[in-house]
């Protein structure tokens, strides 16, 4: 027990490791007698957003269970600190509601009629079904679908092994289009900012409440800030992180990219970017814009060329396009040009996956760190590949063969991830079934747009044959799987996990907390599912085993890839695949466990992370390895390369490794985007998006604007239509809630619960005085919703927003549900792709072994905004662009709170309308993607190359 000392210094932040086996705190329900509790402490890792942050397990010695979560001090990444959703796993272990077992649906699909079925059925109904599709060569008809992934490569094995290019995610309804932006860049598909050094940060983000890996990141953003970085937001919304601000930039949306091109003028204009670091490190040798070739040219001369190009981005053209003060974009240039090398950013949701050509203003943020030198530096923009680490396991199998085009169509060659959202779309059009579907964690009907052609779809048993879903709680998507399979949260499961969080690499060990401590006792355990709660499950034991089922006798060479390291012929352990990995594939792990006298993997049980280096700066300058430059050429542009690949690039006379783009250097110009048929966007560009206030008047009709309506006639409202036309925010998250699995927890919805229509007070008047409460009728380009308004002034004119998180339905009152944050919804078709839900009732108390059930206190479970959201997929990413085009009036008496009418037939309507705008491969060389370009699960380089005799589009 800690010796109790006035000043408060008895406080532990966080207990020191050689107390995790016997940490005594008083019981607070005690009070104020003075009992002592014993806790065993277990690290895990957080399975609640993407951050991958330190947990905790407190394990109470006296029962047995998990009393709590907190931060676990030697995470590298997240040092002891988590946000409100960490701790708020403890709810989630304990929620009643969730599954405990596998369930097998024993009436019509999605008519929400379980039975209880064993894990042996399961693997059996599976792997016959799945091996017999092999057999058949119909592997493309076999599909996972993840939406929280929480580990690294495990799939991607899987997959290979059974040789299907069978991987679709979630990533093009998330992140896909800020992906693209970077990648051209610097091949690198993400930013990873070392904000701790930083003496400028500009967010395009709500960064310090949300977004990716933002509770790693928001500590090192106040730590740049308490060392006198200054921080910039730019965001319609008044969020948590633009009150931070010493600048909040309230842009228009979709205009951000016309106002970081406007901040390159500053820089380009005032002679104030860094022209050496230019010069080095971009390819501008290669720029060919307006008629200018720098073929032959000087640097100057293509300065002076790039200046000509965006000359029309005057701080007034970015006033008057995003209602940012031309003063404040000057202002805020010059410290950005001021902080120079420590100068740090972050995009990644918002601006960019909310609008038509939402690339674009990662592209252009990137041009600020490429004028200020700040790529690569202490304080700057680092590439998450040099911050990311996945260690490889003992055995891996070869790339696919196969190009599933359900996953690529050739109508996106550019598109960084998956088409999913528009899965539904291809199986209407015909262009293939699915076997066996796995949805994994993973909740579209909720989560993506148009929910209504994802039910049409997974209750078509055509279309998808066999489908499981893999999922620690119900959902609006499980009650139209065919299996339900619990899964487990943070503390009852096993995953390897790592991210870009700072100049530095780490691991993070998720381990199944019951599990590790009853080893520790001497207790065995074939599976995990023995020590979790009921029989729930982790998904590496699930996959090794359906992998078993699927070839038992190994004669189709995919239960190989599932065999021990150690054992021969001998089915693989998780202790054996992390602990080989521990110790062969992560540097100075062994050394490290074996100071303290451990393996590597008592090593990653005991601490739960492992910092692997740390000041990753400047990877681009390393020299070229002497045995890559034995028998190496230098190419015209300086490119080093050996056996026609390139390996390098000679800067300043030296031969180094450079970023993996064909000049090796940042692209400026990219001769990709010329190649594969949009040479209009070979340099970082502006263009309106389909939500921009010149489309919104194209769209009722009046004349458009001065400037490029690209897109305008994409949304074309009825003849009678009513109501004001707004852009909806429909994507902005709040601190608290996790996308689609808050809802079995009982902390984070007494928190938020409610999801109102953010409305400016001058638009409230311009409605007809509608004030904070009053029911508005939001009408989309497919129907409507209805809900409540709320009045305020943190949130631009023209403009309404509503969080991404609510609006939970089910439609079973009690059964296979989960009632904490759910409204019972009656849900008719009233005609063909005509759909109707009207709420039955909200949340209210209920009877459980938990007594808080009878304590809920709220009823409003918000609205779901995201049925009512037909796909616009954008013609270059693919990434769907969630701002809407709405029209928004005061609701009419029929009208009730939760009122959605949707019609698909509309929903595939625009779907067609935007798939018109693509500009489809293949490409040069025949290809249906460039090369060099990532991608997910690559196949063999010969898949790459288009063929119409495979292809379902031919
Ligand atoms: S940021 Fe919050 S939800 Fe995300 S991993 Fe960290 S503690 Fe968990």
């Amino acid at each position: 027990m800690t010796e109790f000392k006035r000043d408060g210094s008895h406080l532990a932040y966080c207990p020191p490791v050689e107390k995790w086996d016997d940490w005594v705190e008083y019981d607070a329900a005690a009070w104020p007698r003075r009992v002592e509790k014993h806790y065993q402490l277990v690290p895990t890792i957080c399975f609640n957003c993407e951050s991958g942050c330190g947990l905790l397990a407190y394990v109470d010695k006296a029962t047995g269970e998990v009393a709590k979560f907190e931060g676990n001090p030697k995470h590298p990444a997240s040092r002891g600190r988590l946000c409100a959703k960490g701790p708020a796993t403890i709810t989630q272990i304990h929620d009643p509601d969730r599954i405990l077992y596998p369930m097998k649906r024993s009436g019509p699909r999605g008519g929400g009629q379980w039975a209880r079925t064993s894990w042996d059925e399961v693997l059996e109904t599976f792997g016959t079904r799945i091996r017999k599709a092999f057999q058949e060569d119909r592997g493309e008809e076999v599909m996972y679908h993840v939406g929280r992934p929480g580990h690294d490569f495990i799939m991607e094995r899987t997959l290979q092994a059974w040789g299907i290019d069978g991987h679709n995610s979630h990533t093009n309804v998330c992140s896909s289009s800020a992906r693209l932006g970077y990648l051209l860049w610097h091949h690198a598909d993400r930013p990873s900012p070392d904000h701790a050094n930083a003496r400028f940060i500009l967010l395009l983000s709500a960064h310090l409440e949300s977004g990716h890996y933002f509770n790693p990141h928001a500590q090192r953003i106040i730590e740049g800030k308490m060392a006198g970085a200054k921080l910039a937001v730019m965001d319609p919304r008044l969020s948590n992180t633009a009150s931070m601000a010493d600048y909040w930039m309230p842009s228009y949306p979709g205009t951000e990219a016309a106002v970081l091109l406007a901040m390159a003028m500053v820089i380009l204009g005032e002679n104030l970017f860094d022209a050496g670091f230019v010069r080095n490190w971009t390819n501008w040798e290669e720029l060919e814009v307006d008629g200018f070739s720098a073929r032959g040219q000087s640097f100057e001369a293509v300065i002076e060329a790039l200046n000509r190009h965006y000359a029309k981005f005057t701080p007034e053209f970015a006033e008057r396009e995003s209602g940012v003060k031309a003063e404040i974009i000057v202002k805020t240039a010059r410290e950005i040009a001021t902080a120079g090398s420590r100068f740090a950013s972050h995009l990644w949701r918002g601006s960019a996956s909310g609008n038509l050509g939402g690339w674009q203003s990662a592209r252009a943020l990137m041009l600020l760190h490429v004028l200020t030198g700040s790529v690569g530096t202490p304080g700057g923009h680092n590439l998450n590949a040099w911050n990311k680490f996945v260690p490889r396991p003992f055995k891996n199998p070869p790339p696919q063969k196969h190009w599933n085009e359900l996953l690529y169509p050739l109508e996106w060659p550019l598109c960084t991830h998956e088409m999913s959202p528009l899965l539904p779309h291809f199986l209407k059009e015909g262009r293939g079934r699915i076997e066996a579907y796995f949805t994994r964690v993973f909740n579209p009907v909720w989560t993506y747009p148009d929910g209504f052609s994802w039910i049409e779809m997974l209750r078509d048993e055509e279309k998808v044959g066999l489908h499981a879903a893999l999922t620690p709680t119900w959902s609006e998507t499980a009650w139209f799987a065919d299996y339900v399979l619990p899964m487990g949260f943070s503390s009852e499961r096993h995953d390897l996990m790592s991210q870009e969080s700072y100049a530095g690499k780490w691991i993070g060990f998720r381990q199944p907390v019951l599990r590790v401590l009853q080893e520790r006792q001497g207790k065995k355990f074939d599976y995990t599912y023995q020590a979790n709660p009921g029989e729930v499950w982790e998904e590496d034991e699930f996959w090794i085993n359906l992998s078993w089922a699927i070839d038992p006798d190994g004669a189709m060479g995919i239960r190989q890839w599932f065999e021990s390291p150690y054992r021969a012929g001998q089915k693989l352990t998780v202790d054996e695949y992390y602990g080989w990995m521990f110790e062969n594939s992560v540097p100075g792990l062994p050394e490290a466990a074996a100071k303290e006298g451990l393996k590597p993997l008592e090593y990653m049980r005991k601490y739960g992370a492992y910092e692997v280096t740390t000041d990753v700066y400047k990877l681009n300058e390393k020299p070229v390895a002497p045995a890559d430059l034995s028998g190496s050429a230098v190419e015209a542009n300086g490119v080093v390369t050996k056996a026609g690949k390139a390996v390098g690039v000679m800067v300043d006379e030296k031969a180094v490794v450079g970023y993996n783009t064909p000049s090796r250097k940042l692209e400026l110009f990219s001769k990709t985007m010329a190649d594969w048929k949009w040479p209009e966007f070979a340099l970082p560009e502006y263009y309106r998006s389909h939500i921009h206030r010149a489309a919104q008047a194209a769209s009722i009709g009046e004349p458009a604007t001065d400037f490029d309506v690209r897109y305008a006639p994409l949304v074309e409202w009825p003849k009678d239509a009513k109501g004001d036309v707004f852009t909806l925010l429909p994507i902005f998250r709040l601190p608290h809630l996790i996308h689609t699995r808050s809802g079995n927890s009982k902390f984070l919805y007494e928190m938020a619960h409610k999801n109102p229509l953010w409305l400016n007070p001058t638009d409230a008047v311009k409605l007809g005085n509608i004030d904070t409460g009053d029911l508005l009728k939001v009408h989309t380009e497919i129907g409507f919703f209805v809900l409540h308004a709320w009045v305020t002034e943190g949130l631009a004119p023209g403009v309404v927003a509503c969080s991404h998180h609510m609006g939970r339905w089910r439609l079973n009152k009690e059964d296979h549900v989960e009632r904490m944050s759910s409204a019972w919804v009656d849900l008719k078709e009233v005609g063909k792709g005509q759909w109707k839900m009207r709420q039955l009732s909200g949340v209210e108390p209920y009877e459980t072994s938990d007594p808080d059930t009878q304590r809920v206190w709220w009823s409003d479970a918000g609205v779901h905004q995201n049925l009512t959201f037909p796909v616009h997929p954008d013609p270059v990413t693919g990434m769907h662009c969630w701002h809407q085009m709405v029209r928004v009036e005061r609701a009419s008496a029929g009208d009730q709170y939760g009122d959605i009418f949707v019609d698909t037939n509309l929903s595939f309507a625009v779907y067609q309308r935007w798939k018109a705008l693509t500009r489809p491969a293949p490409g040069p060389n025949g290809l249906r993607r460039p090369l060099w370009i990532p991608r997910v699960h690559r196949p063999e380089e010969a898949a790459f190359y288009f063929s119409p005799k495979d292809s379902r589009m031919g």
